[in-house]
């Protein structure tokens, strides 16, 4: 792909010069090709955004949901027509591998877009009937300006999650993407004025982490929504709080994934590839725990070695890659010291690890999936997220001492169970402290189903109807239809 221009801002529904005279580059990480020059919002900037974004809301949020859920659609038609050319963006600028980025990362955020579209018309407050013909009703009024900060594993999926609750509910919305993905963020914002939208209720605004916190603590703004790691979780809801906005975090995670020895072992192989290797393991809600019961231990293996081994690591663009680049060197580095902790702290490789020279992507990041053996629960491989396609495989005896380690965490985003007992598999759910479960599967995320996560993994839920909640606010009305009951 040749270099693209230079991206600037979008705010008030066009492209606007930042203000700050900086710029950062980002980066292909397949080749290590600059892609382009990325403008960085200056605080003016972020004002001017705020400044748009409520002029937007007076429009956006006075319109029908029928109305908002037309224009709503009509984005979904123009991302599924665009589709093949944002998929090779995302895959340019991700370097994850075409075969996922053609068929889940556009098409999820159109799904998501399609459902709230769908819900826009319904949401509705309550009428609650009083004593003396007295009664009440609720609204369900939108925040108002709503800001939202994506990771870079899914660019254009998370900005289509956050956006389109925010939108259904008739709130406007300032959106900055990671800087290191920072381009399908600034298509889905043209998208979205060529469907319809009134000016200025859809903004981003590119840059770094301080753009972020711009956003976080600003008091033009009621509430922002971030995607990324505990750390940054954690600073955003200390900025959030100089004004109190309402948050929505949805962080990092070490998710364990049960099998048990009753487990259809292929689906539970396939399950743990699925859980580790899709998207290089760059996933926050990935099952990199891997509790194997000791019976069928050496099956699984035997079964989940053979086919990692059969995994094509390659030009992302190729569509018969499984694997394709990590999102840079200073996180390939990081990938490959987990690897080495792993070896030191005593775990077996039983598989991969390695960095892979991909001819003609010399300086690209790729490292074969790696698979641990004889993990013990208290190594740093299997407490510490590492966002790469590094498993570990985790043996157990009993059904409470496997509970007891999967819960032995500070995260609590995700967590899968293997097993034909249908009885064990609604117990061991129950018992289990994570905010998004599977059973006899994993990591599948219908846009119907809540996403989030318990404990350190985040607060709040996206998707399903829930994320109606998490995007507007109830106005309680108290309407008297006697006389005032007054003792002076
Ligand atoms: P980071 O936490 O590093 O960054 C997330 C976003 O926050 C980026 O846009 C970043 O900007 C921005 N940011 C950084 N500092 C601040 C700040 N002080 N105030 C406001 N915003 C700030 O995460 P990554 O992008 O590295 O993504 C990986 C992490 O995201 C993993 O921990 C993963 O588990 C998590 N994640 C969670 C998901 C979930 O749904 N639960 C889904 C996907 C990922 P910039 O990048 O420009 O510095």
């Amino acid at each position: 792909m040749a270099q693209l221009p230079i991206q600037k801002l979008y705010i008030n529904g066009r492209y606007v010069d930042a203000t700050s005279g900086e710029t950062f580059e980002t980066i292909n990480p397949a080749t290590g090709d600059v892609i382009c020059d990325v403008q960085i919002a200056s605080s003016q900037d972020v004002d001017k955004a705020v400044e748009a974004a409520k002029t937007g809301f007076k429009i956006w949020s006075k319109m029908s949901g029928t109305e908002r859920s037309r224009i709503l659609l009509r984005a979904v038609a123009l991302l599924r027509e665009r589709n093949d050319e944002l998929a090779i963006l995302e895959v340019t600028d991700t370097g994850k591998p075409m075969q996922e980025a053609n068929c889940v990362d556009i098409e999820s955020g159109a799904e998501c877009i399609e459902y709230f579209a769908g819900l826009a018309a319904s949401i509705n407050g309550e009428h609650i009937q009083l004593a003396n013909g007295n009664f009440a009703y609720t609204r369900k009024e939108p925040l108002g300006v709503c800001a939202a900060i994506g990771a870079w594993n899914y660019p254009i999926q998370i900005a289509c999650w956050k956006s389109a609750p925010a939108l259904a509910c008739g709130n406007s919305v300032i959106y900055k993407a990671s800087e290191v993905t920072p381009l399908t963020a600034l298509k889905l914002a043209e998208i979205y004025t060529e469907a319809g939208l009134p000016a200025g209720v859809f903004n981003v605004v590119s840059g770094l982490g301080p753009v972020g916190q711009m956003l976080a603590e600003h008091d033009g703004i009621e509430k922002i929504s971030l995607t990324g790691s505990v750390p940054t979780g954690k600073r955003v809801m200390e900025s959030a709080s100089k004004t109190l906005k309402h948050v929505t975090l949805e962080l990092g995670g070490k998710s364990p994934l049960i099998v048990f020895n009753d487990a259809n072992i292929d689906n539970a192989v396939s399950a743990a590839m699925l859980a580790n290797f899709y998207t290089q393991g760059e996933i926050c809600s990935n099952g990199t725990r891997v509790f194997v019961h000791k019976d069928i231990k050496d099956a699984f293996l035997e079964k989940l070695i053979a086919r990692t081994s059969k995994m094509v690591i390659g030009n992302p663009m190729d569509l018969e890659t499984h694997v394709g680049s990590l999102i840079h060197k200073d996180h390939m580095k990081k990938v490959l010291n987990y690897i080495e902790i792993g070896k030191k702290e005593g775990a077996t490789l039983s598989y991969g690890g390695n960095q892979v020279t991909v001819e003609g992507f010399e300086n690209g990041c790729f490292v074969e999936p790696a698979i641990f053996t004889d993990v013990k629960a208290d190594m740093r491989i299997a407490n510490e997220e590492i966002f790469g396609a590094v498993m570990s495989v985790i043996t157990f005896d009993n059904e409470d001492e496997v509970v007891a380690a999967a819960n032995d965490t500070q995260f609590g985003l995700a967590a899968g169970v293997f097993t034909q007992d249908i009885n064990r598999a609604h117990r061991v759910i129950e018992n289990l402290e994570a905010g998004t479960c599977w059973i006899n599967n994993y990591n599948i995320t219908p846009i119907e189903m809540p996403f989030g996560g318990y404990k350190q993994s985040g607060i709040g839920r996206e998707n399903g109807t829930v994320a109606i909640n998490h995007f507007t606010q109830i106005k309680s009305v108290y309407v008297e239809m006697g006389d005032v009951d007054c003792p002076y």
